[in-house]
């Protein structure tokens, strides 16, 4: 039995404030909003996190992405966005399906720049960190 409460939401086992459906995503509010239109776009096939989305998703998905963006953009006129995702436990990844936070933004919100969710800055060069990147296949 698949306990995923994203997958409840997808399938419309458990209620959620739908902004809209396409065949393979749906964006919905927030359940514990951090700005007023905090919204998560997921895809229907389960997938824990990005790399476990199957290639042919990817393009579907990121679309819905960017429509819902496009919407709260329109409706609520945000001053910008902070966009992204958790992937793991150490990036406070809680829900283990896929999902996209958009975040709408305001002057004086209180909020920060996404980069500054860590600060571990390399020891390594960054010619030798970019080579191995590179070389991985
Ligand atoms: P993350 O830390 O990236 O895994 O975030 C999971 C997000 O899902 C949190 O912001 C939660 O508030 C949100 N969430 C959890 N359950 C629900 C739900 N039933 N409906 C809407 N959002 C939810
Ligand atoms: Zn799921």
């Amino acid at each position: 039995m698949n306990s995923c409460i994203f997958c409840k939401i997808a399938s419309g086992e458990i209620p959620a404030e739908k902004i809209f459906e396409t065949e393979h995503a749906i964006a919905f509010l927030d359940i514990m909003p951090r700005a007023p239109g905090h919204t998560m776009v997921i895809p229907k096939i389960h997938a824990e996190n990005l790399s476990d989305l199957p290639r042919e998703e990817v393009g579907p998905y990121f679309e819905a992405c960017q429509r819902a963006t496009d919407l709260i953009k329109k409706a609520l006129t945000p001053d910008g966005f902070t966009l992204g995702m958790n992937y793991g436990r150490v990036s406070g990844q809680e829900v283990d399906h896929l999902h996209f936070h958009i975040l709408p933004r305001w002057q004086g919100d209180g909020g920060h720049s996404l980069q500054s969710v860590v600060s571990n800055k390399p020891t390594e060069d960054v010619k030798i960190i970019a080579e191995k990147i590179r070389k991985a296949t």
